[in-house]
């Protein structure tokens, strides 16, 4: 499987960096443009998104609109598809 995003939440604490499953994909909006600038796990999110607007004060996030994308997992029919006839060479 393709990884398109870090496996764990960007929060570090203690100097530690969280090691969970992430939840959410957080995203900054600058110049019309979107970027990607970390993810987060469910136990870390809420406490990132109410103090967002400080990490941005203290210059810990870039400023800009941030949102953030539940992540969720993908699957197409030829990973599901356990059917092996239908396979073509
Ligand atoms: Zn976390």
């Amino acid at each position: 499987m393709l990884d398109v995003i870090p496996r764990s939440c960007s929060v570090t604490y203690g100097g530690l960096n969280c090691r969970s499953v992430p939840s959410h994909i957080i995203s900054i909006t600058l110049n019309g443009e979107q970027y990607m600038i970390g993810t987060v796990c469910s136990e870390h999110f809420l406490s990132l998104r109410d103090g967002i607007d400080h990490l941005q004060d203290i210059g810990r996030i870039p400023k800009g609109k941030v949102a953030f994308q539940e992540v969720r997992t993908v699957a197409t029919a030829c990973f599901l598809n356990s059917n092996k006839n239908s396979y073509k060479i």
